[in-house]
């Protein structure tokens, strides 16, 4: 535990916070230990304060959106975890161009603009995080992507300084950003610009209808974190995986779902130690029968990942 008085103390004057908070409560997988010092930021200012705040005083650092591709270990996050719930402005639009802040639902963001008229965000619609996770991890479904709508970020230096980097800075890739790659010690997201389309309401409708129950039929209903492995070159994962005999193979109370190869749902009390097992057993079976090496997809936490550079 590394919360020292006057760390809490500084934080609780700009934000709520709460000592030792379970991560099971914050994460979709529904797993992970306690976080020593959890803040929950309602908006930007609040996320850029105590961001500051922790800096200064050299506690490591992690931004949580809404959990949904992490795996936090089961012993936690030393340091200070910051719930980015930014977004009570929700989003300003101004012809088809829309300011957000990154703690707003990437969802019903989606929803919110495609029945507004305004193109580009169906894709979204049941990706469960952030606009500011969305952007880190480049999130993207049924051939869209952050990549095809991000116009500009506006981000926490390392160094705490406000800045605004243009899309083609953010080196948006298959599941990666500069982001990704800087870790906790690097840019925090606080709003984003997106450029949008015209487009017809009710054709938005009935493409956001089709893609949330393709999403229903095809995704299992337990908690996980989305797809553990990126596909690689010309393959499915959740089909190689599928193919080494692994499809339902459980672990505690952790199971590679029948539903899905590529996910691991949480049947209960999964624990993290038992996940890990999975994705090892997945990744060797695959690399013995096939000769391909799975990249992971979700983020493992750790207890230093904070303060890891
Ligand atoms: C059922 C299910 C379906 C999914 N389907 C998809 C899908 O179709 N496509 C897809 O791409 N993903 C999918 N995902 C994965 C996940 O929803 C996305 O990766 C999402 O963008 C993560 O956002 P988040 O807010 O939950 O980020 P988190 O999981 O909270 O964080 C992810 C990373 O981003 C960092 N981060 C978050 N916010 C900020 C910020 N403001 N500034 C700096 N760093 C930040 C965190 O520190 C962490 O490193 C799915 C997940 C689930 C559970």
């Amino acid at each position: 535990m590394i919360a020292t008085e006057t760390l809490v103390m500084s934080l609780e004057a700009v934000a709520a916070v709460r000592l030792n908070e379970s991560m099971r409560l914050h994460t979709s997988f529904r797993i992970g230990g306690p976080a020593d010092i959890y803040v929950v930021a309602e908006s930007v200012r609040q996320l850029r304060e105590a961001v500051q705040i922790a800096r200064r005083h050299e506690a490591p650092v992690f931004i949580l959106g809404k959990g949904s591709n992490l795996l936090v270990d089961d012993a936690g996050i030393r340091g200070v975890v910051i719930e980015n719930r930014s977004g009570r402005r929700g989003y300003a639009v101004q012809g088809t161009e829309v300011r957000v802040s990154s703690g707003v639902s990437l969802s019903s963001l989606a929803r919110r603009t495609a029945l507004a008229g305004l193109e580009g965000l169906e894709w979204a619609i049941g990706v469960p995080g952030t606009v500011g996770g969305a952007v880190v991890c480049s999130a993207g479904a049924y051939g869209g992507s952050m990549a095809d709508v991000v116009r500009q970020v506006e981000v926490l230096s390392d160094a705490s300084a406000v800045r605004s980097l243009e899309a083609a800075s953010v080196g948006f890739g298959y599941r990666q950003s500069v982001f990704k790659k800087e870790g906790p010690t690097g840019s925090v997201i606080l709003t984003a610009d997106l450029a949008l389309r015209r487009g017809k309401a009710e054709v938005l409708k009935a493409r956001l209808a089709r893609y949330a129950s393709h999403r229903r039929s095809h995704q299992p209903k337990e908690p996980s974190a989305g797809s553990i492995f990126k596909n690689p070159q010309g393959y499915a994962a959740g089909w190689l995986i599928e193919q080494v005999g692994l499809k339902g193979r459980r672990i505690g109370d952790a199971q590679i779902s029948p539903v899905h190869a590529n996910f691991i749902v949480n049947l209960g009390h999964a624990t993290a130690a038992d996940v890990m097992s999975l994705i090892v057993m997945a990744r060797d079976k695959v690399r013995e029968q096939f000769s391909i090496g799975l990249e992971r997809e979700i983020e493992i936490v750790g207890p230093d990942t904070g303060s890891k550079v």
